[in-house]
């Protein structure tokens, strides 16, 4: 039996409680859209205001100089992230952003060859990766025919034996979510990986929804290469730089699109001619690093360092568990479907499907829930570990519950906002 005393217990035994504090959660406020943008935790507000003081203080000099020089910091934050997703230290960096990580390594690691040259995607990829492709496809004068997408069954879930079977002697690069950012199922990264190079196909994997989330183990697995932006679960703040993961077998591959920022640290500052690219997965930035937009970053991982990514996954599989579990005792009546796996093949959010969905969330959000519409009838709800609570999760669905008996949803129009 779901009940509010049950929630309260559950929050009273949780190890990771301590954490909520650190984050700015308003009161009375239920905030499940960490998924989109994590909330602001008072670590990386002080980093941020670290790294403005070091600018006050030393000017150009804080490239070298302070608690953390700007010139590393991006190999810096690179090696703090690398345990989140199982890589070597130098196998990762912060850098760009995810759709212009994407496209640097589709122009690295692209190389069209005899009957080998279709990229594999799927269908209910986030689009952005889908545009990168089609464009790096166009630049090779092949039309959209060579993009070869997998299809879902039910518009929400992919079958793994159909992307293998698509795998085939024409496909070249094989690119895929780590969880759908909509369903929220989680591939087999490892399973997949094995059958693209079985059959000589190089696989990467975009792990927006899947970082700070889900563990990888993209070393171990052999994935060639990976991207993935740090706002979502990583609470890095909006526009928050991305980040790289390139294989170390791939070290010394020259990057497709090269700049100086990308050199050997030590031989940068010869300002050379010739490039001398770094043998790690630095090789891969361009220019200058956003430096302030990597500071709260910093904050932000100190955190997942202290509590690791296992701890992590083990209470968000508990939230999205008791989530579905309160779903079906106090929502049965109202029409919903649930569109995530209900099984341990789920990310970090639940995905609830129903036709009035737009409507619910502005409701929603007048309660003072943030949850986070999908078009054209799905409303995502991620409870996160590090700042989320089982009460919060009960409130949440007893607020639902109310907007539905009570028809509240009805007040307003089922049409999505500018950004949802
Ligand atoms: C959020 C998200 C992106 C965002 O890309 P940006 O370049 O950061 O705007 C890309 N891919 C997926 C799967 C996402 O969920």
């Amino acid at each position: 039996m779901m009940n509010k005393e049950a929630a309260i217990r559950m929050d009273e035994q949780d190890p990771l409680k301590i954490y909520r504090d650190e984050f700015y959660v308003k009161k009375g406020q239920y905030y499940l859209d960490g998924n989109s943008l994590g909330l602001l935790s008072k670590r990386a507000e002080k980093a941020v205001l670290s790294l403005l003081d070091s600018w006050k203080e030393y000017g150009i000099d804080g490239w070298t100089k302070g608690d953390n020089p700007w010139y590393y910091l991006s190999e810096k934050l690179g090696e703090m992230c690398a345990p989140l997703i199982g890589a070597k230290a130098e196998e990762v960096i912060l850098t760009g952003s995810t759709t212009a990580n994407l496209h640097q390594l589709l122009a690295t690691f692209y190389k069209p060859q005899g009957k080998r040259v279709k990229i594999l995607a799927d269908e209910l990829n986030f689009p952005t990766d889908l545009y990168a492709i089609s464009s790096h496809l166009a630049v090779h004068n092949y039309d959209a025919s060579y993009m070869k997408l997998v299809k879902s069954e039910d518009g929400h879930l992919l079958q793994e034996e159909a992307i293998i079977e698509a795998m085939t002697e024409e496909v070249a690069m094989v690119i895929l979510p780590g969880v759908l950012y909509r369903s929220g199922q989680v591939l087999d990264i490892e399973k997949l990986t094995k059958a693209a190079h079985e059959r000589d196909i190089l696989i990467g994997f975009d792990l927006c929804h899947s970082i700070g989330s889900v563990p990888h183990e993209l070393h171990n697995s052999g994935v060639d290469f990976a991207f993935w932006c740090n706002y979502k679960h990583l609470n890095g703040g909006p526009g928050s730089v991305a980040g790289i993961f390139v294989h170390e077998k791939h070290f010394g591959t020259r990057p497709g699109l090269a700049g100086w920022f990308g050199s050997d640290k030590s031989k940068q500052f010869d300002l050379s001619i010739e490039m001398t690219p770094a043998d790690t997965a630095g090789a891969y930035q361009i220019g200058t690093p956003h430096i302030l937009s990597l500071a709260p970053i910093y904050g932000s991982l100190e955190m997942f360092r202290e509590v690791g990514i296992e701890a992590i996954r083990k209470k968000s599989l508990q939230l999205t568990q008791f989530f579905m579990d309160c779903i079906d005792q106090e929502l049965a009546p109202f029409g919903f479907t649930l569109g995530n796996p209900k099984d341990k093949t789920r990310g970090g959010h639940i995905y609830l499907v129903h036709e009035e969905a737009a409507r619910i969330c502005s409701a929603l959000k007048e309660a003072g829930v943030t949850p986070d519409f999908r078009a054209p009838n799905g409303i995502r709800l991620a409870p996160v570990a590090l700042y989320n609570s089982f009460t919060d999760v009960w409130e949440t669905v007893q607020i639902l519950k109310d907007i539905m008996e009570n028809e509240i949803y009805k007040k307003f129009e089922n049409k999505r906002g500018v950004v949802a």
